[in-house]
């Protein structure tokens, strides 16, 4: 007998990776080998020497199939078995082992927005929807499309075994977020990377394309996000800490040096309306979703928790996200 195993990996596309995967079939109780795949197709390499390899990091039971087929989750590799430049899963695992006695958890709520026929879903031909204003953790035909994509997500990303924590639809038509975590910087974002998986592929069932595109709209809509929760150990028994981090992050030129990495197209959707600050100002504050960071009003409460980074745009990767907070943070509580 056999099964099915879903090799899925992230590419080289620019200006952001899009994700990749094609199918293994293996006898019944083989281990998952390393793989390759042509690179040149997914710009990791030119025509000349195009091999690359697949690396096994990630294993979840595959909820699209079902029985004792798998999802797994890779990183590329050169042939010499060393990081591929696009791995960046790689140098995530690094600084999160340099830190790993700090204890660092991660709950990111992933935005997206589905598309039908060229436009969001729930906008009519040739115009617009009612505006913003009812959307946002609505109920009614009005108001909400997409929910039966978004419900049958939800159970695939549990039956996978996967951190997902909650859902809501936002403040877009069309519009709706996830949330993976609390989990380390290499488990939430290798369980976010599997639930985007999930969710372009189970969307392709009913026709839809989602996207992470972080200003689907132009004009007077909320764009999409990638807010990032995060804390340390420090962070969850005091204040101090949480202060530290929040200075840490507008330190000379750290705003600059994350913003840049948080995901192409940032200038368009931290414009300092519809809930964002403007990208070239960093600041934060407690219970301020017009702050760069948010602190929630029950950490000031309780004087313990976490903060939110809510700068990340939609399209952020994960590995980049978590591995930025961990070193500019961690590195700031070490002292
Ligand atoms: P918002 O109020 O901004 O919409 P959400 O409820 O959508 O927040 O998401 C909050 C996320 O923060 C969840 O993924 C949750 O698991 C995560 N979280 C909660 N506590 C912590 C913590 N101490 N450290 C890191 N993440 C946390
Ligand atoms: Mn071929
Ligand atoms: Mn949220
Ligand atoms: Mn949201
Ligand atoms: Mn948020």
């Amino acid at each position: 007998m056999t099964f099915k195993a879903e090799y899925i990996w992230i590419d080289g596309t620019e200006p952001t990776a899009k994700l990749r995967s094609k199918t293994r079939v293996l006898a019944d109780g083989a281990e998952l080998p390393i793989w390759g795949f042509d690179g040149s197709s997914t710009n990791q390499a030119d025509g000349h020497s195009s091999d690359r390899v697949l690396k096994p990091v990630f294993t979840c039971p595959d909820p699209i199939r079902g029985g004792d087929n798998v999802l797994v989750l890779c990183e590329v590799l050169d042939i010499d078995m060393t990081p591929h430049a696009s791995n960046t899963r790689a140098l995530l695992t690094e600084v999160a082992e340099k830190y790993a006695d700090q204890e660092s958890w991660f709950g990111i709520e992933q935005e997206y927005t589905f598309f039908k026929e060229g436009r969001p879903l729930g906008f009519p031909i040739g115009g617009f929807p009612a505006p913003q204003g009812g959307y946002y953790c609505g109920v009614g035909a009005d108001e909400v499309f997409g929910r039966d994509v978004v419900e049958k997500h939800l159970d695939l990303c549990l039956e996978a075994g996967l951190k997902i924590s909650g859902i809501n639809a936002e403040v877009m038509p069309g519009q709706w977020e996830f949330q993976v975590g609390p989990a380390g910087p290499v488990e939430v974002s290798d369980h976010m990377w599997v639930a985007r998986w999930l969710l372009y592929r189970v969307a392709e069932d009913f026709g839809i394309a989602a996207t992470l595109d972080p200003k689907p709209a132009k004009g007077d809509w909320n764009g999409a996000g990638a807010h990032t929760n995060f804390s340390t150990k420090a962070m969850r028994e005091g204040y101090d800490a949480i202060i530290t981090a929040c200075e840490a992050l507008g330190e000379g030129d750290k705003p600059f040096e994350h913003v840049k990495q948080y995901g192409h197209g940032i200038e368009d959707r931290l414009t300092g309306h519809h809930e964002t600050a403007p990208w070239n100002k960093y600041s934060y504050g407690v219970s301020d979703r017009g702050a760069s960071v948010r602190i929630p009003w029950q950490v000031e409460v309780e004087k313990k928790g976490y903060i939110e980074d809510r700068r990340p745009n939609a399209n952020v990767d994960p590995y980049v996200v978590t591995r930025l907070l961990v070193d500019t943070c961690c590195s700031a509580l070490e002292k």
